[in-house]
């Protein structure tokens, strides 16, 4: 029997006999898994397959549409331990935020289940005699999905589940490293009954399968979660058909502590959101900004938490950094702290590569959690994104200072601010230049809130009421001769 994981199509497990990927967990750099693939000719049919199954789903009610995403959330509940183990298989995360990952994408099914039934329109007063106006709310259509490999199946559902739940069918392209966790969502939506050609899971060459749902009129709308440099290749590529994009793009965030802050508490917050997910998030915070009364003491405690943070295979019991995706990952990190490093800063606790203290980590990806002080500015770790547990902490002294230093980059999804000032809060949280903003909290992402990046992170929104707006039509019904 083959060992290659099928794709989805059109309601049946297949492999259309492309190259299959071959999937590395970057723990062991050893191939875990094989995936199918599809070619382009293959998305076309996926494409009118979906375009098939749009009337008769769009068609249902929302509350229906809401049943079948309910019955998908208890599909992968029933399974999460072992789809948490998939995750950290191929993307290498720690277990246990897998599982996190998993239980947030669990709520974003039942999240959506329910506000598909609040797609209201709106009755507007009429302006001339025997007028009458209403707004609907209709469902754009098929919608390709494609997803990155750093939250692999949090991200790819928290597309599809409100496409669902608009009454859009979706074709998903999981990212090629982490394509395993889809083709196990794809068999919950197998076991939940959706339609055929409701959802279908294409991997595959991403240029191939990007240019047939841009190319292709029958799918309607792309929604991308990446980089900034995909994002503009997309849109340029689909400017030509004026298609619909919603895009999730880099990020560079800003973490500003104040002197007001509680000290103990903006450390801890500071881990959180530096070091989850080895530091592989778009909402990472990429650059620690301290003011300077607090400075020294800030850093000293951060860096005796980072350096006590445990490295390792993520199936390893109180392991918190798992390695990077990947060798470039590793390398472009390392290039970071290097340039960095040079330009006159201290590497205050980790810096190097991560092998283990027997050499078990020798094939893997490892990056050692890195604070760095002393950073000169226009370092690379304080321009793009570093993608990695590298923290470099600049102080600063006034806030006018932390707002400027904060805004100075051409990114804008998530910004944290750790202070106890009322009034603070309300001045950055009107001037930072970011989609999220933590004010002490340093996960601020959730099922009901929007999320999405300013600048050049993104265009959309996902989750909230404005995560299924996206897939949504606005219509103006006129009537006239009412008198
Ligand atoms: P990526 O290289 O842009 O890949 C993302 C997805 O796009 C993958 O499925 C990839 O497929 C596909 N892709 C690659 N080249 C493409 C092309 N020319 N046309 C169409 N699709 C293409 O990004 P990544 O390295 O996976 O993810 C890291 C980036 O994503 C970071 O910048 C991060 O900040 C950002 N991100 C943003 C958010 C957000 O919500 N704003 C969330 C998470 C991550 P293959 O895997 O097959 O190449």
């Amino acid at each position: 029997m083959s060992d290659i994981r099928p794709l989805y199509l059109n309601g049946r497990f297949v492999d259309p006999g492309g190259k299959p990927i071959e999937v590395v967990n970057p723990s062991t750099g050893g191939i875990c898994g094989r995936v199918a693939t599809v070619d382009r000719a293959g998305v076309r049919r996926a494409i009118d397959d979906a375009w098939k199954a749009f009337d008769g789903w769009r068609g249902r009610t929302a509350m229906e549409r809401g049943q079948f995403l309910r019955k998908i959330a208890d599909a992968l509940e029933a399974r999460v331990d072992e789809i948490a183990r998939t995750i950290t298989t191929e993307n290498g995360k720690p277990l246990p935020q897998s599982r996190g990952e998993l239980g947030m994408t669990i709520d974003h099914l039942r999240w959506f289940a329910e506000e598909g039934r609040r797609a209201y329109g709106r009755v507007v007063p009429n302006q001339a005699p025997g007028k009458r106006h209403l707004v609907i709310r209709t469902p754009v259509g098929p919608v390709g999905a494609i997803a990155p490999w750093n939250f692999p199946l949090v991200l790819a559902i928290r597309k599809a589940a409100p496409a669902l739940a608009a009454g859009c069918p979706v074709l998903l392209k999981p990212a090629s490293a982490t394509p395993l966790c889809a083709v196990a969502f794809a068999e919950a939506v197998h076991e939940a009954g959706l339609p055929e050609g409701v959802f279908q899971l294409v991997a595959g060459s991403a240029r191939e399968i990007a240019a047939e749902m841009t190319e292709n009129p029958r799918c309607r709308k792309i929604t991308f979660t990446g980089s900034t440099e995909v994002g503009r290749e997309l849109m340029a590529a689909g400017a030509p058909f004026i298609k619909k994009l919603s895009l999730e793009l880099g990020g560079q965030a800003p973490l500003l502590v104040f002197e007001d802050a509680d000290l103990d508490a903006a450390v801890a917050g500071t881990l959180i959101a530096k070091f989850r997910n080895t530091g592989q998030s778009c909402v990472a915070a990429n650059r620690v900004y301290v003011q300077e009364g607090i400075h020294d003491a800030f850093v000293e405690r951060l860096v005796e938490k980072a350096a006590a943070l445990p490295v390792g295979d993520g199936f390893t019991e109180g392991v918190e950094i798992g390695p990077l995706i990947d060798k470039a990952g590793l390398d472009a990190a390392l290039a970071h702290i290097e340039q960095a490093v040079a330009g006159g800063a201290t590497v205050r606790c980790g810096g190097k590569r991560w092998t283990g203290p027997n050499g078990e980590g020798a094939n893997g990806f490892f990056l050692e959690p890195t604070v760095l002080t002393g950073v000169p500015a226009g370092a690379r770790c304080l321009t793009e994104e570093t993608f990695a547990p590298v923290a470099p902490v600049v102080p600063f002294a006034t806030e006018a200072e932390a707002i400027s230093l904060a805004n100075d980059t051409e990114f804008g999804l998530a910004a944290y601010v750790f202070t106890r000032d009322v009034g603070r809060v309300w001045r950055l949280g009107e001037r930072l230049e970011a989609g999220s903003i933590g004010i002490n909290d340093a996960v601020p992402a959730t099922s009901n809130c929007p999320f999405g990046g300013a600048k050049q992170s993104g265009l959309g929104r996902e989750l909230g009421s404005e995560g299924l707006d996206a897939f949504l039509e606005t219509k103006h019904l006129s009537f006239a001769g009412i008198d």
